[in-house]
């Protein structure tokens, strides 16, 4: 797509730090190395987040997460963790429209990076849990 960064990066428009390339991904050095070895993995078509993908892009993609992840297990020996990280939309953090998955390689509390989920166990009745589930139960297709 035109005016995609990491079509550009795909195409080799652009010059990036190559990871591990094949017909239907390429991974990649994140240019803002959270911690060393930060990679991203994206889909060589063009797809905006995880609400445009069918399952054979979806396989493709995500399939190839463990490869990624041992390589960067096997180069890392001090290695002590490994943050997934998909982003979709701007309020959920993502600020390139072409689908990414971060890996984030972890090795000690001290990283620049964190996750916070809160504690809200129990905040919500059986009731309006059951309700919630359904509510999206009913939309699997
Ligand atoms: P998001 O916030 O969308 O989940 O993540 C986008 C990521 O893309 C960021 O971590 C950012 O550092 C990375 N990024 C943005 N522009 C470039 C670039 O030109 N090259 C590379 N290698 N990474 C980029
Ligand atoms: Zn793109």
């Amino acid at each position: 797509m035109e005016n995609c960064i990491f079509c550009k990066i795909i195409a080799k428009e652009i010059p990036s730090y190559p990871i591990y390339e094949d017909e239907d991904v390429y991974a990649f050095l994140d240019i803002s190395q959270t911690t060393p070895g930060h990679t991203l993995l994206v889909p060589k078509k063009h797809v905006s987040d995880i609400f445009d993908y069918d399952e054979t892009l979806a396989s493709a993609t995500f399939s190839r997460l463990p490869k990624v992840a041992r390589a960067i297990e096997s180069a890392f020996p001090e290695l002590a963790g490994l943050n997934i990280i998909n982003n979709n939309k701007e309020l959920a953090y993502q600020t390139v429209f072409h689908s990414h998955i971060h890996l984030v390689p972890r090795f000690t509390k001290a990283d620049d990076f964190a996750i916070h989920f809160g504690n809200h166990t129990g905040k919500a009745t059986a009731q309006e849990m059951t309700d919630l589930a359904q509510k999206i139960a009913e939309q699997v297709k």
